[in-house]
Formats: C-alpha cells, structure tokens, sequence
C-alpha cells in the first residue's frame, strides 16, 4: 500500500517509505478501542493538526467535572503546548494535586514531532479520562498528559525541534524551551511515574545497514542510566513489565526490548536504549520517578496503519494506567520509599561506565517480501555495565564558577542547592583535568555519549567566598547532580561549557565534598 504524504506546515518532511505491511497484528484485534479523537473523527484517519488539537482538548476541559487544561508553555515558533490535569475532583492547581494520597503519573508524547501516533493515542486517552471509559481511573490516581510537547515539529512533520535540537537529548542540559517548561511543570506537580510515547523508525537505516527492516510492533524499555535508583528500576520491572507483556499478547503484538542503531552507516553496533542522562527516559529516572519508554512502529509509515499504531499506545497506557490504580497508595509509598532510599545512599558513584556488548539475533524481516530475515548484530546492553570509572560519593559539590546558572538548571531537576552563608576554608577533593579532544556536541548528543574529560582526584584545602553554590547529596535527585556535576561523566556541565572553564587551566570550578563540613537539612 502506498501512502501519499501529507502536508502539514512549514519544513521539508522526508517522504513516508513504502513497505510491505508487515505488523503482526490483526486489526480485529483492536475492535472497542474507543479513538475519541481529532485524527479518528471524519472518516479516513489524518493527522491531527495544532488547531484542531487544541480545540479538541479545549473542548474535553469544558466538558468534563474531571479534567482541567492549561498550558505547559510555549514552544520556540510559540505554539501553545496544552497539558491536562485529572483528578477526581477537578483540581487544577498542582500544589493540590500534589497534596492527594493518589500516584502523579505523567504520560508524554510527541517529543519527536513526527511521531504521531503516541500524540493521537494521548488525546484519545485523555477523552477517555474526561468522559469515557477510564474516568473510574481517577478514584485512584491523579494524572497529567502533555499530548503534543513539540507541536513545531509535529507542524513540520519532523523530528527534531524548531531550532533542529533533538528534545530527547535535552533533559539534563535543558537548552530548549520546551524542555524547560516540561521540567519546570514537573517540578511544581512531581510525577511518581512517568510514560513517554514514541514511534520508531521502521526501515531506512535498517535496510542501509542490515538489509532488513523492522516487523514489530513495540519497544519498551525502562530507565537505565545506573544513576537511577535501583527501586525505582524494580517497580518499573516487577510492576509494569509484565502488564505490557500480558497487553502485547493479548491484542497479537509483536515486541522487544527498545533498540536502536546510529544513523552513521559505518556504525553497525545495535544498542539497547541508550545510557546518555539526557535521555528523557533516563532523566525522570534520576529526578525520581518510575519511567517507561513505548514505542510503536511508525517513523517513515504516514498514515499506513495508523489506527492499529493509535491503538497500541491506548492500550498499552490504559494497561499500565490500570496496573498504576491497582497500586494505588501503595504505589506512592513505594515511590517515596525510593527516593529516601537514594537521599541516604552511601555507595560508591559509578562516573562513567561502557556498555557490555554481546551478540543478538535480531528479528529483522526481508524489506519486500516480509520473509523473515534474522540478521545477526553486536548489542550495546544498557542493562550490562562495565564500570570505567568508580569513586567515593562526596557529601557534596561546590561549584566556584557558573554557579548561578547551574543552581537554575538543577533546581529545574528537582534539585536543591544552597549558597554558603560565610567565607569558608574547606578541605576537599579538587579535580585535575585532562581535555580528551573529543568534540562536545550540546545538540544532537549520541545516545551513550563519550566522555569529553579525563580528571585526576586530589586532596587538597580552599578558600571559598560566601555565596558560593553548594549542592548537598543526600537529596532524591542525587543522580542528576553526579551525571551533572562529575567532570568526566558523559554530558557532565563541566565538559558541555555550562560552567565555564579556560583552556590553559587545568583545575576545575568544581569540588568535592567529602565530610561533614558543610551541613545542610534538606
Ligand atoms: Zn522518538
């Protein structure tokens, strides 16, 4: 079947690929899945367009005791990003919602633009959160969709955002302003458990590098940066796995573990997921919340079964929605069990670490006949870690330059950190540098990115002025000061210029603090 493309705005969209249909799934399978939305409405399936989108859930606010919209922020073309709050009682105010003894679970889609069908899925979601069939749900939780978070990329029909930055690379340096408003807005009303909805790609750099192209219908994959605490990591296994799996095969749908491949075509190494913290998955992770990825096959299709593609995002969020209200308080208690858990870790830090590769069949088909084509390929498993650089977990960082602007992104993570009330004279633990000479790439970042410094650990003493930033370590986000804070950990601030630092200095702004000098209740 071959599908035109359609035209949706400014940009130059890459035509959609013509590819034998090959999903596993029948589309029996998705009789009685109510798609209440703009892209279902007259008849033949489209894309839903900015309009229509937020006159659809302008109209679901209005109608329903349960859902209250306002707007995440405004992305760089300054389109409008709508996000919907849930509750029970209609609550519109995140301070309130916050207050509930109900799990804040958050669903995002459409951070690549041209992923559609997760963006369609959560307006149908959200329909059936305000008036249909999942309304029940809000007895026991309190839930927020941001349906479309790159609305100027969905407008362009194209991946990136309008200043052709990829957003899902963006959550630690936080460059963009749609990042930014995202973690801004989780901070005020902080998710227990975050869902983020892709598609992937389902033939070019497949077919370029390994002649096959994909036939499954669904990736999944949690959280895996090793800074993520690990209880947050076994209720995204032992809850969550297993209820996407029973969905999968309930409705015939084929799956596995998320991989991807770069698009360089001399790079034949398959990863799983990808351990950048920048990653979003990996980002709500290390701020503190149970994060899954799910992806449907889609990138490149158009319109070629998009009701099935719509579908399986519904289904699958209702799925893990309804696994979610199980838990119920529960659920939150455990939450917050692991994030004291990580406040009070003593552990060492893993700084860098590589991938363990291992060989992997992959269920890869022949791109025409759909004839199976098992293609053989070396996996980097985000699961397998090699520690490359381990070391004692400070108390704390004082950040001597650049502060100002690293105080801001941190707290946007979650992060708290505070200023020194007097002249101090610290012992510590001082880096010195070594610049590797790799390009440190703030856009675009790789998902397992190379370290761009090399440090040497020395104790030494310093004198520090009042105001001078401290972050302490015994906070839920520990994760993301280390991956920020650490030199040499890959996208550190340090190594992408966030704090600042001359070529002919050899001794970073940054220290470790590594006893109890410096005192701070959080
Ligand atoms: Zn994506």
């Amino acid at each position: 079947m071959k599908l035109g493309h359609l035209e949706m705005g400014q940009g130059t969209p890459a035509p959609a690929v013509t590819v034998a249909d090959l999903s596993h799934s029948k589309p029996s399978a998705f009789a009685g899945v109510p798609l209440v939305s703009p892209g279902f409405a007259h008849g033949a399936p489209s894309f839903t367009t900015h309009d229509a989108m937020v006159d659809f859930v302008t109209g679901l606010a209005r109608t329903s005791r349960h859902a209250r919209l306002s707007s995440l922020g405004r992305s760089q073309l300054g389109r409008d990003i709508p996000m919907l709050h849930f509750t029970r009682e209609g609550l519109a105010d995140p301070e309130a919602i916050a207050a509930l003894d109900r799990p804040v679970i958050w669903l995002i889609a459409q951070q690549h633009g041209n992923e559609h069908a997760g963006g369609e899925a959560m307006l149908a979601l959200a329909a059936a959160l305000a008036t249909g069939e999942l309304v029940s749900l809000l007895e026991r939780l309190s839930i927020v969709v941001v349906p479309r978070i790159n609305p100027d990329g969905a407008a362009a029909d194209q991946r990136v955002l309008a200043s052709g930055n990829d957003l899902n690379r963006d959550h630690l340096l936080l460059s963009q302003e749609e990042s930014r408003a995202l973690h801004a807005a989780m901070g005020r009303l902080p998710p227990d458990v975050v869902f983020d909805h892709h598609e992937f790609s389902v033939a070019r750099r497949w077919v370029e590098k390994f002649g096959g192209s994909h036939s499954l219908d669904v990736m999944i994959l949690e959280a895996t940066h090793p800074g993520v605490p690990r209880s947050l990591t076994d209720i995204a296994r032992r809850l969550y796995r297993p209820v996407l799996e029973a969905t999968l095969e309930r409705h015939g749908l084929s799956s596995h573990d998320y991989v991807t491949t770069a698009a360089d075509k001399s790079d034949l190494l398959v990863s799983l997921g990808g351990n950048a913290p920048g990653i979003a998955r990996n980002a709500f992770g290390l701020r503190g919340s149970v994060s899954y990825l799910i992806e449907t096959r889609g990138v490149g299709l158009g319109l070629q079964r998009y009701s099935q593609r719509v579908a399986t995002h519904y289904l699958l969020a209702k799925a893990l929605l309804e696994a979610s209200a199980g838990e119920g308080p529960a659920l939150r208690r455990a939450v917050g069990v692991a994030r004291r858990a990580a406040a009070a870790d003593r552990s060492p830090l893993v700084v860098a670490h590589e991938l363990a590769r291992r060989p992997l069949e992959l269920p890869l088909v022949d791109p025409e006949s759909g004839a199976a084509r098992p293609t053989p390929v070396t996996l980097a498993d985000s699961r397998l870690l090699a520690t490359v650089e381990q070391r004692a977990r400070p108390f704390g960082y004082l950040v001597v330059r650049g502060g100002e602007a690293v105080a801001e992104l941190l707290a946007l993570l979650q992060v708290r950190s505070v200023r020194l009330a007097e002249p101090a004279r610290l012992a510590v633990e001082a880096y010195d540098v070594e610049r590797l000479g790799r390009p440190t790439r703030r856009a675009g970042e790789s998902i397992n990115p190379d370290r761009s410094l090399s440090v040497t650990l020395r104790a030494t003493t310093i004198d520090v002025p009042a105001g001078t930033l401290y972050v302490p370590m015994n906070q839920p986000a520990c994760g993301v000061v280390a991956a920020a804070l650490e030199p040499d950990s890959p996208g550190s601030y340090l190594g992408v210029g966030v704090i600042p630092m001359a070529d002919d200095e050899s001794e970073a702004p940054v220290y470790r603090v590594m006893n109890y000098s410096i005192m701070v209740s959080m």
